[in-house]
């Protein structure tokens, strides 16, 4: 499969790059010498950027075949024929290795100097190099002029690489990205949530295709020469605004209408010109002027769309990052705060929820509770029983209160209730209630029932904390020592 696409691409570009050769030899050799339009490097050029090196040698054999039966049947002759294949297929060689060696993957995110630069590698420097070997053969082996014969390679080869190699590798890369080959970095994005400009792209391709064949049609059935600015400044539109394969097509529509109809004698590039090899210059210096403006926007405005697309990528990352964090600030303030056997809140939750008291909750009482003999429980039973113990008490504490108060786990089998906006005597009544519930209540552990019972003591809390807990701990050591199970009441 690979193969027969492999094999397709080469006889393509070969067929190509003749259908080039042939309407360049037939139709636009206007002053005698030298094609004007020259499309074939181009398309070469392209293919060589996108094939396979090992596919190199049979597209550039297959080409120059191509070339010189294209020049031998339709053109300049076979007896030179084969130093201006040489001279067009080492123009296509030496662009293909410029591109190569500026850009890493896609040209249409480039900098402007390496646009700069490639531009003017293909649009001058090498078509100088390959006009002045060309020129010279001519001069000597055909007594063609040698000044116009480089003038007009220039300009015929210079604004086709121009014209197309652009607009050749944006196509040859989108289908590299078709076949998964690169990788799309739209391709997982939802289809709803994409831009206007992304959602309704071919639409707005024809648009952008079809205004511009109007302007330029338009412009060139007048002479006003001021018109000349119209389709130049909508291929920079153009370049600004839509996506590049169709942004790169506009300065080859632009040469593609204006240099047939100035050959014909119609429009601003026309008017006062009489030879027709001068008509289709002057469409070409302009095709080449556009070319110029187009080129580094549409590299520039790529560039930073796929920068703004990063960026936004790793803003939601660091968001996403973020909000993780958050969530573990959460837990882990949530845990310190927390008795992990019980679930109640810990020693320093409470010390916070008392110390956070303030004028309104004078009527605050703190209870005491320690577990009567409890050293005991786990003597007997063992400490997972005790744990057991230690857990099922903390349920029956937590529903023996109201939401508003805190129970919490102070110490090891010692517990403590803050009462908030109750007298003490109601304060007395509701933890009686829970010494009588627990003296009355059998819990179960692994390997039997127990029974613990509390003791409690209780203290109003008023203006100082410390002093109360300190009261009521005195009380709970009272109702220890007048025989627990029991409630004491600070003095
Ligand atoms: P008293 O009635 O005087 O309070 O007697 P007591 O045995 O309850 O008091 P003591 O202070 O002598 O013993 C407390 C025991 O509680 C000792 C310790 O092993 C146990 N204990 C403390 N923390 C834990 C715990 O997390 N799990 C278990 N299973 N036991 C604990
Ligand atoms: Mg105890
Ligand atoms: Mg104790």
């Amino acid at each position: 499969m690979g193969n027969v696409r492999n094999h397709f691409g080469t006889v393509l570009v070969a067929v190509l790059y003749f259908g080039g050769a042939v309407f360049a030899s037939a139709f636009v050799r206007l002053n005698g010498g030298f094609a004007m339009v020259w499309l074939s490097s181009a398309i070469l050029a392209a293919w060589l950027i996108a094939a396979d090196r090992r596919r190199w040698r049979a597209g550039i054999a297959a080409c120059a075949v191509a070339h010189i039966v294209a020049s031998g049947c339709f053109g300049i002759g076979w007896m030179i024929a084969p130093v201006l294949a040489a001279a067009s297929i080492g123009e296509a060689i030496a662009a293909a290795l410029l591109a190569q060696r500026i850009f890493k993957s896609t040209w249409t995110v480039a900098t402007f100097t390496k646009i700069a630069v490639f531009a003017l590698g293909i649009m001058i420097v090498i078509p100088l190099g390959s006009g002045l070997a060309a020129a010279t053969v001519a001069h000597f082996a055909k007594g063609m002029a040698f000044g116009p014969g480089l003038q007009s390679w220039m300009l015929g080869h210079g604004v086709g690489l121009g014209a197309i190699l652009p607009f050749g590798m944006t196509i040859t890369s989108r289908m590299a990205a078709l076949r998964g080959i690169v990788f799309d970095r739209r391709r997982d994005g939802d289809a709803r949530s994409a831009p206007f400009a992304e959602r309704h792209k071919a639409a707005i391709a024809v648009l952008i295709f079809a205004t511009m064949v109007v302007v330029c049609v338009s412009v060139f059935l007048q002479d006003a020469r001021w018109t000349l600015l119209v389709p130049l400044l909508f291929a920079v539109f153009a370049a600004i605004w839509v996506d590049a394969l169709v942004a790169t097509a506009m300065p080859l529509l632009v040469t593609t209408i204006a240099a047939p109809m100035s050959v014909a004698g119609l429009g601003p590039l026309a008017s006062g010109l009489g030879a027709a090899g001068d008509r289709l210059e002057m469409a070409l210096l302009y095709a080449g002027l556009v070319v110029c403006c187009s080129l580094p926007v549409v590299a520039d405005r790529a560039r930073r769309r796929l920068e703004v697309d990063r960026l936004s990528r790793s803003a939601a990352h660091f968001q996403a990052v973020s909000q993780r964090n958050d969530n573990l600030i959460d837990e882990l303030r949530r845990a310190a705060l927390t008795d992990p056997l019980t679930g109640l809140p810990n020693r320093r939750a409470f010390f916070d929820a008392l110390h956070a008291l303030g004028p309104d909750d004078e009527a605050a009482c703190l209870a005491m509770i320690d577990l009567d003999h409890f050293k005991q429980v786990n003597d007997r039973f063992g400490h997972a029983a005790g744990d057991s113990v230690l857990a099922q008490f903390a349920e029956i504490a937590r529903t023996s209160f109201r939401s508003s108060d805190v129970v919490a786990r102070i110490g090891g089998e010692e517990f403590a209730v803050l009462l908030r906006n109750v007298p003490m005597d109601q304060a007395c009544l509701v933890v009686q209630r829970l010494v009588d519930r627990l003296a009355a209540t059998t819990m179960a552990i692994p390997t039997g029932t127990v029974c613990v019972t509390i003791s409690s003591g209780i203290a109003v809390i008023g203006a100082d904390a410390n002093a109360a807990m300190s009261r009521a701990d005195e009380a709970l050591y009272a109702a220890k020592a007048a025989g627990r199970s029991r409630l004491a009441m600070a003095a």
